[in-house]
């Protein structure tokens, strides 16, 4: 409220301030929504944990698939937008409370996605050597906060993986492993990966399902490239591809299966050739137990089988998988932030078309889009739909007067600075792109992804002491 009490509908001089939390597609969508319509003025600060903005796009999408990776251009250009401001390296709900956020806003759209892990419940998941794809993931592609060490042991000296989860992520990691050091050299992973990958001397990789090729979630552009990998042949069991008649008729009916077979088709009684990798697609096995004394050795598999409708059943019949790293990829799961409800299971924020449901109410002025909003699902493009439901609701909100501004509060990156925060804003960002492409240019590279925090941070203090 104003000082003088009063409460105004947003204007020019005083725009709709809007939070956006968490900066990846969902996030900068959202953005790009709220600064492209004409009847709302608003002023976004566009929120992120890292010092680098571009979410899942720089931290999720494999570092072999440069032309999706090349979104992140398009994404860029949200961030220049005059009513858009980035901060980033600023973590809600450390760095100020989220009640605090909302006293220096209008609205807030939560959009910081699903970060963790699930886990398989299985004895012996915790053993060295056993690995969560998003731990992998995330420091295949160089995020500060990526267990390097536990990561790095874990790969040292492996010859034979087995992924468990039939997904494009679990596609991604063991396509990653697979491939072969030059494969590699042209992406943007910090060295020290690439160095770790190269001394890597994998000959065997499995990528096992629990349920049959007509239930894989993987898409079929993906699964074909594992097919042109350099240096691996993929190599698929005929008996795996035998379908019961419930998965006869999903594959009639769904195009994305269809095609999926039709490639693993392809690669039965494929001769592995000498000296090559070897990629096995393997259906019908869910793991049972993790093996090994101080660290992974196998896993335990027990063949199943589907129902009619396409439920896992176990069968009880076991044997074992050798295997050195084990990466579970079997999803990711959203987690609270301080004073924002989750729900347990789905692991997303409770809402109704992106409006966050407190005690089973709107609550006011609060909002969600991406993965923390639908939970784990669909391709980057999928979140600009999302986004745009979810910054509908807001602005239809404000036009109503539902949001008011209620007169004037401190800007937001002053109060974080004079937290002892240090915001990273787009000059900053700037700085530490051109520092990544310079990086890059040392060995020929396009840009070199660099890992740690603190150097991301040098960039910008370099930046802006000279
Ligand atoms: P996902 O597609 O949901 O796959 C998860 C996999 O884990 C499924 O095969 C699932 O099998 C399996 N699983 C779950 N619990 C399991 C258990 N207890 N034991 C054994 N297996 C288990 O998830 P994702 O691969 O993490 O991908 C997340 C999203 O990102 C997806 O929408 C994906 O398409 C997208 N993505 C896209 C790309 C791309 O476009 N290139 C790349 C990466 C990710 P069930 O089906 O039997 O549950």
């Amino acid at each position: 409220m104003s000082l003088d009490g009063s409460t105004s509908p947003p204007s020019a001089d005083r725009p709709l301030r809007v939070a956006v939390v968490g900066a990846g597609p969902a996030g900068i969508y959202a953005a790009e929504a709220l600064t492209r319509q004409d009847a709302v003025p608003v002023a976004v600060d566009l929120i992120d944990r890292l010092p680098t903005p571009f979410g899942l796009v720089r931290h999720g999408i494999a570092p072999d698939h440069p032309k999706m990776r090349a979104i992140r251009d398009t994404l860029h250009r949200a961030l220049e937008d005059p009513l858009v401001r980035f901060v980033g390296n600023v973590d809600v709900g450390v760095d100020i409370s989220l009640e605090e956020l909302r006293r220096h806003v209008d609205a807030v759209i939560y959009t910081y996605g699903a970060s963790v892990d699930r886990h398989l419940g299985i004895e012996g998941e915790d053993l060295p050597g056993s690995l969560a794809a998003t731990d992998l993931v995330a420091w295949y592609t160089g995020h500060p906060d990526a267990p390097r060490e536990r990561v790095e042991a874990a790969l040292a000296g492996v010859r034979s993986v087995v992924v468990v989860g039939v997904g494009n992520v679990a596609l991604d990691v063991g396509r990653v492993l697979a491939r072969t050091a030059p494969e590699l050299e042209s992406t943007d992973m910090p060295q020290h990966v690439l160095d770790v990958l190269a001394a890597m001397p994998v000959e065997e990789v499995t990528i096992l399902g629990r349920r049959g090729p007509a239930q894989a979630s993987f898409t079929t552009q993906e699964l074909r490239e594992l097919g042109e990998l350099e240096g691996a042949d993929v190599l698929v069991d005929a008996a795996d591809l035998e379908l019961d008649p419930g998965s006869e008729a999903r594959a009639a009916t769904d195009r994305n299966v269809t095609r999926n077979l039709a490639v693993l088709r392809g690669w039965v009684d494929h001769e592995p050739t000498p000296g090559r990798a070897r990629v096995h697609l393997r259906f019908f096995g869910r793991p049972v137990r993790l093996l090994g004394e101080d660290r992974v050795a196998g896993v335990e598999v027990e063949r199943t089988a589907v129902d009619g409708d396409g439920r896992v059943m176990g069968t009880g019949e076991l044997s074992v998988l050798p295997a050195d790293l084990v990466v579970r990829s079997v999803g990711y799961r959203g987690l609270p932030l301080p004073g924002l409800p989750v729900d347990e299971r789905s692991g997303t924020v409770p809402n109704e078309e992106g409006r966050v449901q407190r005690d089973g109410r709107t609550s006011i002025g609060e909002y969600v889009a991406g993965w923390i909003k639908r939970g784990p699902s669909g391709v980057v493009g999928t979140n600009k739909h999302d986004a745009r439901e979810t910054v509908a609701g807001l602005l239809a909100d404000a036009a109503e007067g539902v949001l008011r501004t209620e007169g004037p509060v401190g800007d937001l990156v002053e109060e974080l600075i004079s937290r002892g925060a240090e915001p990273v804003l787009l000059d900053d960002w700037r700085a530490i792109d051109a520092a990544e492409i310079a990086l890059g240019a040392t060995k020929g590279r396009a840009r070199t992804t660099m890992h740690e925090r603190e150097s991301l941070l040098a960039a910008v203090r370099a930046a802006a002491a000279r």
